[in-house]
Parts: C-alpha cells; structure tokens; sequence
C-alpha cells in the first residue's frame, strides 16, 4: 500500500486512486504532424528507474486531477503539485 498525499484532501491510500499515466506530454498539431510524430504523441513513453512525473485521479475522493512526481523504485513521492503546474526543477 502507498500513502499518496492529495492536494486537497490529505493522505489517502492508493486504492482511492487511478494513475493517467506520463504527465506533460506535449500534444503536436494534428494539422502539421508527421506519421511518427503522431505515433510517438500516441504510443510511446517514458519508463524511467527512477524518477518519473505522473498524473492522477483520486477517483474515490475529490474526483480531481493532479500531477505527482514519484520514484518508480522506491514509489517515494517528491512532489505533489497543480495539474497546471509544469514539473518541479528540482526533481528532473
Ligand atoms: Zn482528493
């Protein structure tokens, strides 16, 4: 079990909530973007061992979106932070 700190409600336990997977991915313009550009935009993403930028639901509380920052061997959590926030400086 981990301890995940919502921004708006506290510490919760992870079964409340639902990871979206890499945070600040970057959509290109549908209009100019190549094949792989689009694909990539899709498909691919990080996998980092070690620090890796998230983004979550707390679905069983707030029902709100939030960015988290967290250590994907250790699941230490650095940062929590706004959604609209870009990522923290200090953690990568
Ligand atoms: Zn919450």
């Amino acid at each position: 079990m981990m301890l995940i700190p919502c921004p708006w409600c506290g510490d919760r336990i992870d079964a409340e909530f639902t990871c979206g997977g890499e945070a600040h991915i970057v959509r290109p313009d549908p209009a100019t973007a190549s094949d792989a550009e689009w694909a990539d935009y899709l498909f691919m993403r990080e996998n980092p061992k070690g620090l890796h930028h998230e983004r979550w639901f707390h679905a069983h509380g707030c029902r709100r979106w939030f960015h988290m920052t967290r250590d994907t061997v250790s699941h230490r959590i650095v940062a929590v932070y706004a959604i609209t926030e870009s990522a923290p400086e200090a953690t990568g």
